[in-house]
């Protein structure tokens, strides 16, 4: 072969690594796009705003004795050149954050997004609007996931695809029976579950109850069943045997059995449990994850606990390092942060992302369950619409 033909060659290949490379680059695919076709002429300076929203349960939620018919929301929207990324912080009130305190949080934010010429340097904002304060964690995600949605607007991709993850690859959602004392009234909350591929049933009641309600879903329905314990069983030996107990009832897997601060008690239930124990109250922040190693099999990523969705890709690497199993859920949201959730949703075996369909004037569409599969859609950004008359923002 000549020497010319080699160059010839080599300036080929060469030119097809380098397009790889920008296709591998989200901050490349923009420039890759002529900028005059890009830019829409708007302010070059990024613009936050946000609104307080009411979300409408369908049902009275209950959990340990509290009851609640709405959930606070504080919806954000972030404009850049024309563009725009919505967010959201949800907000169940025993976690400690109010719309008034994310409200305060995201007027601290503003001057922070400042400094900042364009949205791309996520690598960079969000960790200087994580310093503002040390907690407001889902008033942080409201910030994350709208600059998010607004990159993946820009650049015309989903962040599935931008992250490179196989769409077909999500996990069919969990879908949550709750507790009733009266049996004909969990009869029906059983029935109008046999749609569901997997089903969610929070235990840590008391023994009579949590069998009580496994035994009567049992004698409807066979469907695969995850437990959430929320920290409900405060005795090891009891846990192990309630576990074994489960395990023969076609359940796949517990979460947060014991409270979030037994680590050597959790250790010694996971090391002779037959089914996968989850971290979803102790494991908060990617700063979590290293102490949980060897005491849960698995974690509970949620993005109103780890501030949204550029921390919930790193606890994604660092659990699969560590061989942890991952799980994705959610608080009571609307369609803007569920489809936030569910662009994790390839890398997970669980999905409890039902908080959008428990919500009756849920302000977007997004991301679907298809048959209980999470659907994630080749629309950009979070492949959101906003329904018209709900929200001003
Ligand atoms: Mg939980």
């Amino acid at each position: 072969m000549s020497q010319k033909q080699n160059r010839r060659d080599f300036i080929k290949t060469a030119g097809v690594l380098t397009a790889a490379a920008m296709i591998l680059n989200p901050n490349d695919l923009f420039a890759r796009t002529p900028v005059e076709q890009r830019r829409k002429g708007g302010s070059k300076k990024m613009q936050l705003d946000w609104e307080n929203f009411t979300g409408q349960m369908k049902y009275t939620f209950t959990i340990s004795g509290c009851s609640r018919t709405s959930t606070p929301i504080v919806i954000t929207r972030i404009t850049w050149d024309g563009y725009k990324g919505y967010g959201e912080a949800a907000m169940p009130p025993y976690l400690g954050e109010t719309q008034e305190s994310c409200n305060q949080f995201l007027l601290k934010a503003r001057p922070v997004l400042d400094k900042f010429d364009n949205p791309f340097v996520l690598d960079d904002i969000l960790p200087a609007i994580d310093k503002v304060t040390t907690n407001n964690c889902a008033a942080k995600a409201s910030v994350d996931i709208a600059l998010h949605d607004l990159i993946g607007n820009i650049f015309g991709q989903p962040w599935w695809k931008i992250w490179g993850f196989n769409p077909e690859k999500t996990p069919y959602t969990s879908y949550t029976i709750g507790y009733d004392a009266d049996d004909d009234i969990l009869n029906k909350k059983i029935e109008d579950a046999a749609w569901a591929k997997i089903i969610k049933v929070k235990l840590g009641i008391g023994d009579a109850q949590d069998k009580r309600m496994i035994k009567m879903i049992r004698s409807k329905l066979n469907t695969p069943i995850c437990i959430d314990a929320n920290q409900g069983w405060k005795d090891k030996y009891y846990a192990l045997d309630m576990i074994n107990w489960l395990s023969e009832r076609n359940v796949v897997m517990i979460e947060q059995p014991m409270p979030k601060a037994w680590l050597d008690e959790t250790a010694w239930v996971t090391e002779r449990s037959p089914l996968p124990i989850i971290a979803d109250e102790a494991c908060q922040r990617l700063t979590d994850i290293p102490h949980l190693k060897g005491v849960y099999s698995g974690i509970n990523i949620k993005l109103m606990k780890c501030t949204g969705m550029r921390e919930a890709r790193e606890m994604i690497s660092l659990a699969q390092d560590f061989r942890m199993k991952l799980m994705v859920g959610c608080m009571t949201e609307t369609s803007v942060a569920i489809s936030a959730a569910a662009q994790i949703a390839p890398k997970v075996t669980w999905a409890d992302l039902d908080g959008n369909i428990l919500i009756a004037n849920d302000c977007f569409d997004g991301m679907k369950l298809v048959n209980g599969k999470v659907t994630l859609f080749d629309k950009p950004g979070l492949g959101l619409t906003k329904k018209p008359d709900i929200i001003n923002l």
